[in-house]
């Protein structure tokens, strides 16, 4: 059967041929129900057993390739392009026609991101039965398989993204994940994914049943009857109302699985390919902000700030403002933002890493002061906070003169550097950290500690391991203010 149109495999099915030996085989006396979820026996080790042990489809290659086509799928997306391209050139569109076919791709398309998507997918809010049967309705016309049938390859999808058991990998690249997956027979079995609570829907199951009959009422009859009695216009309705809005309508949402894994940022998290962008979010009615998606997938935003383009969140918002829908969910604004910071965190720490430090104290040579003066008497040595510097590099750059840095060879400058001839900027107490060549012993007196670490590395970005080590103080947490703030 087709991916496109119909539905093609039973969690029931599945269930039974992967599970691995090691583990008591399933219930199938229950699993023959619908309404039992089908990964309540799921063993521990199922994913890497699965990915492991289960056969994939042989490559496809010239002797296989007709055997290995999903023969429907091709068709519909082929012959609806070809019907808009001919249409293009030999159907004249009236004003009438363009309009609503714009009216009928959002129509259609919030079918499935607002219904399909956010609505069965997620259960992101709860719909009234006036609104299911309306994004039941809808969601037929975009062509792209029954509700329980799309449901439960996304479930695969969120639940394994970025691996073999996602039905739409990422990882295969952009063509795979865009149209790639429905052109031909799936490679192996998808992942485990429960959708016995759409089994027990009614809309959904009354979906299932007349999903043919409904593909073609809401995807050609009913856009080619509406522009014929409206204006007169049955061949531009059909052509354009009716192939050319679900070339736009399909291309639309493959691109969530496929642009919007590929192009953008990272803001929440970057372990796995879904990204954040404006233009994804333009071309698929507001699902182009995926990487906050698939880090809070049950939440009915995929946009979290209100300039950002997201009709199909405002579509849920309208429906509850106007009591068809209700239970609108939302993670919590403090979570978001800790995925935010994290990721800002790491970005930071990329940078710091990218920067060059004074040495660390526990790599400099400790020196006497006995040493410290006879080494002082062949290069410029100088003491600040405990830490001698060699500045012969920056004599001559010293912008209050060279003279009053050769006076303090051999010296303790601590005083004269920290306001006592001049109070130096944090720049230069950074420039002078670099300097560092030894410690002095017995030369890091108290009420040093502020002087000793330069403004630069007094609030640091630090992984968890660094600061549980001893040296933690010295390279991580954060300033003295914070500290005590
Ligand atoms: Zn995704
Ligand atoms: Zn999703």
């Amino acid at each position: 059967m087709s991916s496109v149109v119909d539905s093609r495999t039973t969690p029931t099915k599945e269930a039974a041929t992967l599970t691995p030996p090691m583990t008591p085989p399933l219930q199938s006396k229950a699993l023959k129900s619908d309404v039992v979820p089908s990964d309540i026996d799921i063993p521990d080790n199922y994913v890497s057993w699965t990915l492991k042990h289960q056969k994939e489809r042989p490559p496809i290659g010239w002797h296989n390739w007709w055997q290995e086509l999903e023969w429907i799928s091709c068709l519909v997306l082929t012959v609806t392009p070809a019907i808009a391209i001919w249409g293009a050139f030999n159907v004249q569109l009236k004003w009438q026609t363009a309009v609503f076919s714009v009216l009928y791709y959002f129509f259609t398309g919030l079918g499935i991101t607002a219904g399909y998507h956010r609505l069965w997918a997620h259960r992101a809010y709860n719909a009234s039965k006036p609104l299911e049967y309306f994004l039941a309705f809808a969601g037929a016309g975009a062509v792209e398989g029954s509700i329980k049938w799309w449901c439960r390859g996304h479930r695969a999808h969120h639940r394994y993204t970025d691996t073999a058991l996602d039905p739409y990998n990422a990882n295969e690249g952009f063509f795979w994940s865009h149209i790639g997956w429905m052109l031909v027979k799936p490679r192996r079995k998808l992942g485990v994914a429960d959708v016995s609570d759409l089994s027990k829907n009614e809309i959904v199951r009354w979906q299932h049943r007349w999903y043919r009959s409904l593909i073609l009422l809401v995807g050609f009859v009913l856009p080619t009857l509406i522009c014929y009695f409206g204006w007169n216009d049955a061949m531009g309705g059909y052509v354009f109302a009716g192939a050319a809005r679900l070339c736009f309508v399909h291309h639309s949402t493959f691109c969530v699985n496929s642009l919007a894994h590929w192009l953008g940022d990272t803001p929440f998290d970057d372990k796995h390919t879904p990204r954040d962008h404006m233009v994804t979010a333009l071309v698929t009615i507001g699902e182009g902000y995926h990487n906050f998606h698939h880090q809070f997938p049950m939440d009915y935003r995929n946009a979290i700030k209100w300039y950002q383009y997201d009709p199909t969140k405002w579509f849920i918002w309208v429906a509850a403002k106007l009591g068809l829908a209700s239970h609108l969910k939302t993670f919590p604004d403090n979570e978001v933002a800790k995925g935010q910071l994290t990721m800002q965190l790491k970005r930071l720490r990329e940078k710091q890493e990218g920067l060059a430090w004074a040495p660390d104290s526990n790599d400099l040579p400790v020196v006497s002061w006995e040493t410290f003066q006879q080494q002082a008497m062949k290069r410029p040595l100088v003491i600040i906070a405990g830490f001698i510097h060699d500045v012969s590099s920056f004599m001559d750059e010293h912008p209050g003169g060279r003279h009053l840095i050769a006076k303090m060879i051999g010296k303790d400058g601590t005083t004269a550097f920290f306001g006592g001839v001049y109070d130096h900027s944090n720049a230069a107490h950074n420039l002078l950290s670099m300097m560092r060549v030894g410690v002095l012993h017995g030369g890091m007196q108290h009420g040093l500690d502020d002087k000793r670490v330069p403004p630069a590395q007094r609030l640091r970005v630090a992984r968890y391991t660094e600061l549980a080590s001893p040296y933690a103080s010295s390279t991580a947490c954060s300033d003295s203010e914070g500290m005590l703030g």
